[in-house]
């Protein structure tokens, strides 16, 4: 009866989860981790997503277009989804990312973190994940920081694609129809002025990404209002050169916020920007 269910290949049956402890909590329900015992296989560990009830009968739709985004994408720099239960509650079953968010960890460990290799690994493989969402026509329109995951010191994984869309054919960006929460300081100035999204405002928000990982987990624009950090970037201005930041990064950051979004630089030569590096290895 359910369209976007049938689409879906991978049911799994809430006998196969035991569920553990929270790890996460997401806008509309926790993360938890969770034993999964496939039929006929050893048992493993994941993450599960669950929707809160409250949440689902209005978010369902929305929460399945998700599952079935990660579904088709398979990258060792993109969260792994393994399936959908259906619960109840409603989960969507990850491979377990064990160290969580990036931001957090930016927050938690700043002196075990070197400028010059973990920062520039993460943002090569984060410019290796969106590479690869580039060739399938995905717009993430919500990377972040916060939607960073790290598996461990070497591997960081691109995760949230609550707000991701696929490109229809004919274009080359999509339009945003509805309104709630906005990433505002992340988003291109296409974005907030005309509510569109394409590769290039994905890029935009890899430079306010790249911000963030310089500073440690700063908050960008400190706590200016959206409003004005908008008026500031309109006015020509941007975000300022973090502290223990190299100066050819900061200006891989300028070249990102570039006003003009066929001038910003691609996805791919993100990636050969950062591996340009003798330790690289496993970002294709
Ligand atoms: P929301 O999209 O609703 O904000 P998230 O997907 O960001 O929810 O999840 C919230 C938090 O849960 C994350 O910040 C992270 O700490 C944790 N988390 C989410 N997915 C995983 C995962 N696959 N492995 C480990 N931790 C996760």
């Amino acid at each position: 009866s359910d369209g976007q269910l049938s689409t879906l290949q991978e049911f799994i049956p809430m006998n196969e989860l035991t569920l553990g402890a929270m790890i996460g909590e997401g806008e509309f329900g926790s993360v938890l981790r969770a034993t999964y015992t496939p039929h006929d296989q050893p048992p493993q560990t994941v993450a599960v997503k669950t929707l809160h009830v409250q949440h689902t009968d209005t978010n369902k739709k929305e929460f399945l277009s998700e599952a079935k985004v990660m579904m088709s994408l398979r990258h060792h720099c993109i969260v792994n989804l393994i399936g959908v239960s259906l619960g109840p509650p409603l989960a969507m079953v990850q491979e377990l990312v064990p160290l969580g968010s990036l931001l957090e960890y930016l927050l938690r460990h700043p002196e075990s973190i070197s400028p010059g290799y973990e920062l520039r690994l993460w943002a090569c493989q984060v410019a290796a994940g969106m590479r690869y969402l580039e060739k399938r026509r995905f717009v993430h329109r919500d990377l972040a920081a916060r939607n960073i995951l790290l598996a461990n010191r070497h591997q960081a994984k691109i995760s949230d694609f609550g707000l991701s869309r696929a490109l229809s054919t004919d274009s080359s960006y999509y339009r945003a129809s509805r309104g709630g929460k906005w990433p505002i300081k992340w988003y291109a100035p296409e974005s907030y002025n005309y509510g569109t999204f394409s590769h290039a405002s994905d890029v935009w928000s890899y430079g306010v990404t790249l911000w963030e990982m310089f500073s440690f987990g700063q908050q960008p624009y400190g706590d200016m209002r959206g409003i004005d950090a908008i008026q500031l970037v309109e006015s020509g201005k941007r975000l300022e050169r973090p502290e223990d930041c190299p100066d050819e990064i900061y200006q891989v950051m300028l070249d990102c916020w570039t006003y003009s979004p066929e001038h910003r630089p691609t996805f791919s030569h993100l990636v050969d920007v950062f591996s340009q590096h003798p330790d690289y290895v496993n970002i294709s």
